[in-house]
């Protein structure tokens, strides 16, 4: 389990993942693996989540979690 902090959203890559959709925040977002889906993000174009250092350090599984859901 994961937890949003803004630390760890300094670490997120989410930001430049093409699937990211940067022109629809505002400011920045990410942590998906964390905070779960998004309504702003549906379509899947990669997933940058396996080469996060987060992703290994807490052991997360999966991938698309602004799209699937939040990491177990
Ligand atoms: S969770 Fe994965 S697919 Fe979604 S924005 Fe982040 S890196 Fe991209
Ligand atoms: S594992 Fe993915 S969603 Fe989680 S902090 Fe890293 S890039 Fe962001």
């Amino acid at each position: 389990m994961i937890n949003y902090d803004d630390e760890k959203l300094a670490i997120c890559l989410c930001e430049d993942c093409p699937t990211y959709l940067k022109p629809l925040f505002p400011k920045r977002d990410g942590v998906f693996c964390a905070v779960g889906k998004v309504k702003e993000i549906s379509y899947k174009k990669g997933c940058l989540c396996k080469m996060c250092p987060l992703y290994s350090d807490y052991g997360l599984r999966g991938s698309f979690f602004c799209i699937e859901g939040p990491a177990d």
